[in-house]
């Protein structure tokens, strides 16, 4: 019979037909009516049925036949089967089951119907159903309803398939509650069901029963859902029983489905590992001034306590947990706090101290002529007030030189110069001291209090790293022998930045890389391709480590605390103590593998990411497997084609100084281990790649990205310095303050030498629009350093746009904003402790020292009228694909926030989305549609929206550079190379071309066009881009919650296979025979 479109309203009609029906023949009429029409329907129709009363009603009719002492089964049969169908649909049907009073009836009628196996599966279909509800759950659970479910659930049998089926499902159903776990724990269920599992899998050869071994994992996967558990899961076997049954199905085609479900059960279920740490604190302690100097003890555990907590803070500006968080909620739709300006963080009085950072208004140009610019800093009116900040350089220097040179035991340039021509990579070893600096500056003795700042004094710097030591001799002429051009790179001065850094632990090795150089590969480097199932396969070998101990080897081979443990001939040698170097442990775990433990930001307990190790020892030709095991975001691009970065330093001596994208079989996961002592609920997350070194004895150096170095900015500061021609290039550089470790933050104005020194000429220059460039506010984010390379390169050039722009604009530019957290190797704070990207509102005078002074130096143009017309902080995006920028908009906040202030009235400067659109056109790292101009709450304290709110800077950016690569462009399918970083750095130049509105310069005009600046750009739509723009991960990188491929059967269909199965047999003794005894 065909529905009728009446029937709809027909439903009451039917229901109180049912109610009344008089005899069986009637009932069981309107029971195939109702069939037929949900058979016919659609889910709206079931959904309307429900709002008619259809479950109340079958949940009567089931009462009112199903209460005898001995009820017609005709009937009830095809009522439990529209219940069934029903119930599943209906999410109230637990409560009004139990206020039916049809929760125990079923339950008592299952225990009836034992032997009947049709009867069985009906009552089993829709205690399914009712379980769930927790409530009904365990009203069942309670009436030793999983024992009765559990005598259905027999060994493999080829009989009463659905029936068993139903059974299992059903007791998957009653797990839904911690009472039914705790119950089903406790009486001993989890090894029975181990044993089922182990049984059908076993016997079910022909694979005609793979739904009841999924229902089987779905038992185990609810039982586990309690840490005991899991803990009965593995001390009953169940992780080796899993693992073999696993490695079958791994052969064949018809089961691989289960192979999926049973390695998440197995992940979640490792035991929980304590990193092999002795504390969770950073493995680098710095004293704050004014605090109690304490290490680990406390602050540990405060920590730990936080980390829950911390967890679910976004990390990175930008980028949010698309699930966690609900970014519509996080937008301002306060239009006060949006417009209105606060009260100034300081008061005026502080501010004319920061006039000495503007030199290019102070500067006599008279002293020009005599490029005088070129000298010592000390002789120009604007380096004066930096000396308070010098202390007592030279006097260092010399005793620093004296000491070394007493040191040195093989002085003669004869000896040297042998030496150098046998030197072979391997003696780049940081062990072998090659690239020792070690000497009192810089040492621990020195590492924080006084400050003790160099100026720019290069040559002076040249001379002394020159003449100062043997092993300076010896690497000249090595790099005579093998160096390749590097521009903006010298070795000798790259040594000689490097002893003036002040590091925690007093750094006095210097990694080769940094200090050798490095040029870009020739040719792309495209994402890597994903391996299928490659996260299974090490999840797997991972597991094997519990199961199969014989082949661990689990020796700590590296311990940044702890240098005593011996070099041991067969394993691979780490060293991470040098400048931007974190890794604090390396454990080898078995022959080729190797655990890696990254050191948490120095004074706190977290925040890893980066890293960057020098290795050696190695085997060429072999595999290695590292596992980066203390990573704390809960997604990478490492699963989506990014490679971490080698540097080979016999490739380099052979004229090959390139960082690579390398490691094959690369995939980023949740692992079992957790904190020392912290929380045990944080969740730590596993990189694993795979090296195969080619050269042998060779010293390679791997990393997170291209890593810069803050001794490597100021030697590029210092070689930019010389490159400029001081008649046309205005180039100052100065420090904005002293960090709390003592190191200096350099900030640098670019701007055009006048072309005479005329009134108008100087008039001209003072007037110039300022442009305040910042970076690497964040430490682990290197990328946005060498976007500032790119650009601080491009506007010291004599390129005709960056003349322009020297002409027109004067540029402020502070390229570390955090050199503490850069050269310790930290990724996210500075040493107190906090993101300083955060501390923008009211930054601490002397804790956050550069993001105070920057904030000051703000407030002080913007006092004298001098606002900057871009603010653009550069970052790095660790789960992003291009570049992008965020800025602010209040339109664009209140009309994506939903608010109900009217925006009609509202003025805004349309003007923040010029650069954007500008570089659209013509950057092709960038991607105009993850732009964002959105104001966030959680954003408030952030460099762009401060900038924005309180100096009124339009256009205040966050410039979010990717750490992997393009999907878009030219660029689609690489990955990024330090090229394409500074590249962005010079475009970002090229756009602000479309700022200059002095058409005085017509030749700004030209050259708009020559770099295909057209002013009518289309307007793009940004839309929203906090969330992961990448597709989910092609295998779950979590594994706490739902198993996958577990979601429960199809409900529906299994209720129709049970009514039409006409095999169960009536007689179900068997079963119940074979069942396992309790
Ligand atoms: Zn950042």
């Amino acid at each position: 019979m065909a529905a009728s479109p009446t029937s709809f309203s027909g439903f009451e009609v039917l229901f109180s037909t049912l109610q009344n029906a008089a005899d069986a023949e009637s009932t069981l009429n309107v029971l195939n009516i109702l069939d037929e029409l949900l058979s016919a329907g659609t889910d709206n129709r079931i959904d309307y049925m429900i709002r008619k009363g259809g479950s109340e009603a079958l949940l009567n009719a089931l009462v009112n036949n199903g209460c005898g002492l001995s009820p017609n089964y005709r009937i009830l049969l095809p009522i439990l089967y529209l219940l069934a169908k029903v119930g599943h649909k209906d999410c109230r049907i637990g409560k009004k089951a139990e206020e039916a009073g049809a929760v125990l009836l079923i339950l008592n009628l299952l225990k009836n119907n034992i032997q009947h196996a049709k009867r069985a599966a009906a009552c089993l279909l829709v205690i399914q159903v009712f379980a769930t509800s927790v409530s009904t759950a365990n009203l069942i659970g309670s009436n030793q309803g999983q024992d009765v479910i559990y005598k259905l659930m027999p060994r493999y049998t080829t009989k009463n398939l659905q029936t068993i089926k139903a059974s299992v499902n059903a007791f998957a159903a009653l797990l839904c509650s911690n009472a039914n776990i705790c119950s089903a724990v406790a009486k001993g269920y989890m090894v029975r069901l181990l044993q089922l599992y182990e049984d059908w899998h076993s016997k079910d050869t022909e694979h005609s029963a793979i739904e009841i071994r999924h229902a089987l994992l779905r038992c185990l996967h609810k039982m586990t859902h309690s840490a005991l558990g899991r803990r009965t899961f593995v001390s009953q076997g169940g992780l080796r029983l899993l693992y073999h049954t696993t490695q079958t199905c791994l052969l064949n085609k018809c089961v691989e489905s289960l192979v999926e479900p049973s390695v998440q059960l197995m992940r979640k279920c490792l035991p929980k590992t304590p990193l092999p740490l002795t504390s969770d604190h950073s493995a680098y302690s710095f004293p704050l001034p004014g605090r109690q100097y304490t290490v680990c003890g406390e602050a540990a555990v405060s920590d730990g306590s936080n980390a829950e907590i911390v967890e679910e803070e976004e990390e990175e500006e930008g980028c949010q947990e698309a699930a966690s968080i609900d970014y519509d909620e996080d937008l301002e739709t306060d239009l006060n706090k949006l417009c209105l300006c606060p009260e100034p963080d300081r008061p005026k009085e502080l501010l004319p101290q920061y006039s000495r950072l503007c030199p290019e208004v102070l500067h006599d140009f008279q002293e020009l002529d005599s490029s005088s610019e070129r000298s010592s800093p000390s002789s120009s009116s604007s380096s004066n007030d930096d000396t308070g900040l010098y202390n007592n350089v030279a006097l260092q220097k010399k005793r620093w030189s004296t000491e070394v040179l007493s040191k040195t035991e093989k002085g003669t340039p004869a000896q040297a110069k042998s030496a150098a021509a046998i030197l072979k990579a391997k003696d780049f070893d940081s062990r072998n001291g090659i690239l020792n600096t070690s000497s009192e500056v810089g040492g621990k003795r020195e590492m924080r209090g006084e400050v003790k700042l160099c100026p720019t004094n290069d040559d002076q710097d040249n001379q002394e790293g020159r003449s100062s030591s043997y092993n300076c001799a010896m690497i000249d002429k090595l790099i005579d022998r093998h160096g390749v051009f590097i521009p903006y790179h010298k070795p000798i001065m790259y040594r000689a930045a490097a002893i003036k850094t002040k590091s925690i632990p007093g750094f006095n090795i210097l990694a080769f890389p940094d200090f050798w150089g490095h040029v870009p590969p020739p040719g792309n480097e495209p994402m890597a391709p994903r391996k299928p199932s490659v996260q299974r396969q090490k999840v797997f070998e991972d597991i094997q480590r519990f199961l199969n101990t014989d082949d661990m080897v689990n020796q700590t081979v590296f311990d940044l605390e702890d240098d005593s443990s011996p070099d041991r001939p067969d394993s691979l040698r780490f060293f991470s103590r040098f400048e931007c170097g974190n890794l604090r442990k390396a454990v080898q775990v078995r022959r080729y593998e190797y655990d890696l433990i990254l050191n948490a930001d120095a004074n706190c307990c977290q925040h890893t990411q980066w890293f960057y190790f020098e290795v050696s020892n190695m085997v060429p030709g072999v595999p290695y497997r590292f596992n980066v095991i203390n990573c704390e975001k809960s997604n990478s691009q490492f699963n989506y084609g990014m490679q971490p970065v080698l540097y080979s330093v016999r490739d380099a001596l052979n004229g090959q100084p390139h960082w690579l994208r390398s490691g094959t079989e690369i995939c980023y996961f949740r692992n079992h281990f957790c904190p020392v002592r912290g929380s045990r609920k944080t969740t730590f997350y596993t990189l694993t790649f795979t090296i195969t070194f080619k050269n042998n004895e060779d010293v390679c150096y791997l990393a997170y990205h291209y890593p810069y170095t803050y001794s490597t900015l100021r030697t590029h500061l210092n070689l930019l310095h010389r490159s400029i021609d001081p008649a046309k290039v205005f180039f100052r550089q100065q420090i904005l303050a002293a960090t709390l470790a003592g190191n200096a933050c350099p900030i640098v104005t670019i701007t055009a030498c006048p072309p005479s020194k005329s009134y108008k000429d100087i008039h001209q220059l003072r007037n110039r629009p300022c442009i305040v460039l910042t970076s690497r506010v964040h430490p682990g984010e290197s990328n946005a350093s060498w976007v500032m390379k790119g650009t601080l390169e491009f506007l010291c050039s004599s390129d005709p746009v960056a003349t322009a722009l020297r002409e027109s604009f004067i540029f402020k530019i502070i390229p570390i904003l955090n050199p503490d957290g850069v050269i310790n190797g930290m990724n996210r704070c500075d040493l107190n402790k906090e993101d300083l990207n955060r501390q923008w509102c009211k930054p601490d005078p002397v804790l956050c020292p550069t993001i105070y002074h920057t904030k000051g130096l703000l407030y002080y143009l913007n006092s004298i009228g001098r606002t900057p017309l871009v603010f653009c902080d550069y970052h790095g995006h660790s789960r992003k694909k291009n570049v992008f920028l965020y800025g602010c908009s209040v339109k664009e906040t209140l009309w994506q926030s939903g608010s109900a202030v009217d925006t009609a009235g509202l003025k805004e400067d349309p003007g923040y989305r010029t650069i954007a659109k500008a570089l659209d056109r013509i950057a092709p790292a960038f991607s105009f549609n993850s732009c964002n101009y959105m104001v966030e709450k959680s954003r408030s304290s952030t460099a762009r929206v401060v900038v924005w709110r309180e100096m009124g800077v339009l256009r205040s950016y966050t410039m979010e550079s990717t750490f992997n690569g393009f999907d878009q462009g030219i660029y689609k399918g690489l990955q990024t190379g330090v090229g394409e970083l500074e590249e962005m750095g010079l475009k970002f130049c090229h756009s602000l071309l479309s700022l200059t509105k002095d058409t005085r310069v017509l030749y700004g005009r030209k050259l708009i066009n020559h770099v295909n600046l057209d002013p009518n750009i289309l307007d793009h739509k940004s839309h929203n881009c906090f969330e992961d723009d990448e597709p989910p991960c092609a295998e779950d990188i979590e594994y706490s919650t739902e198993c996958p491929g577990l979601q429960g059967s199809d409900m529906e269909s299994d209720i129709n296979r049970c009514m039409a199965n006409t095999d169960e047999d009536d007689n179900v003794t068997a079963i119940t025979q074979m069942s396992l005894r309790l």
